[in-house]
């Protein structure tokens, strides 16, 4: 008797790289009924990551930048689990999902790995925990909150020391940190219209960056070129070449 078990194709995390490499095998190797495609991720939907400044600067809905993942995918399966380990020796990767977060082995012959990265503290002492990252959903709605309760707190009149409520200080020139830095001094800046004690002098925003130039994803001609530009929009203090600290 044949071998009649299928190809299984595992696919960990659905952003950017995972959906793209599931989207192309939904069109290819998954119409092939000798092989199963599975993509495995923490939420069930896509982020599209480069507009989350704009739902943390309240510019969108947050349902504009987001997808469901089953909507997308027919042919590919789908699990919606937090990966927990992965054995490459055994072929195996571990996926805790649910209420009371169960764990599911989910086997593989061919692994694609999509899990992105993880925000860099550079084990600056106490930067983790008085900090906030910037890279899901939820970081997004809580920037968006933290902001406004700033405003919040500095416009009433028992705070007298307002100045430091209305500092706010983005780490990394990278996309995220400009997008970012951009969507807070636009959404500060036009809230203070609601907010008559407060000031536009009393606002300090600031992006702190290691290079010379921002964006060095774009390279150094086109950095200096957003640099310049974002320079005219944002006017603090905007470049440092510091590391945060
Ligand atoms: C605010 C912001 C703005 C940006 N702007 C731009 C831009 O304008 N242009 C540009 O080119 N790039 C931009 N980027 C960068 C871009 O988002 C990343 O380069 C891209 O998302 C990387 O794709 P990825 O698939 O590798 O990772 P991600 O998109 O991060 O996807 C990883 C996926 O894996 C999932 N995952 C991670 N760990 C686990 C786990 N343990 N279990 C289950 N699932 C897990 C995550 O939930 C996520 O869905 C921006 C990023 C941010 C945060």
């Amino acid at each position: 008797m044949g071998n009649t078990q299928p190809k299984r194709i595992l696919i960990l995390g659905g952003g950017f790289a995972g959906l793209s490499a599931a989207m192309e095998l939904e069109k290819s190797l998954a119409t092939d009924p000798g092989i199963e495609v599975t993509m495995a991720n923490r939420e069930n939907f896509f982020l599209f990551t480069p507009m989350l400044h704009e739902v943390a600067a309240s510019d969108l809905d947050l349902t504009t930048i987001v997808n469901p993942a089953r909507k997308m995918l027919r042919r590919v399966n789908f699990f919606a689990g937090e990966v927990k380990s992965i054995d490459l020796s055994s072929k195996k990767a571990v996926v805790a999902h649910g209420f009371d977060h169960h764990i599911h082995t989910l086997e593989y012959d061919y692994l694609v790995l999509g899990l992105g990265s993880t925000t860099n503290f550079y084990g600056l002492p106490g930067l983790q925990e008085r900090s906030l990252t910037m890279k899901s959903l939820s970081d997004a709605m809580r920037l968006r909150n933290h902001l406004i309760a700033h405003l919040e707190e500095a416009a009433s009149e028992c705070c007298l020391v307002k100045n430091p409520l209305l500092t706010f200080v983005v780490a990394g020139g990278g996309f995220a940190g400009v997008e970012t830095i951009a969507g807070i001094n636009d959404f500060v800046r036009g809230a203070l219209k609601t907010y008559p004690n407060l000031r536009e002098e009393m606002l300090r925003v600031v992006l702190v960056h290691p290079g010379a130039v921002i964006l060095p994803e774009l390279g150094e001609k086109l950095g200096a070129y957003a640099q310049r530009k974002l320079s005219r929009v944002l006017p603090t203090e905007a470049w440092s070449s510091a590391t945060a600290r």
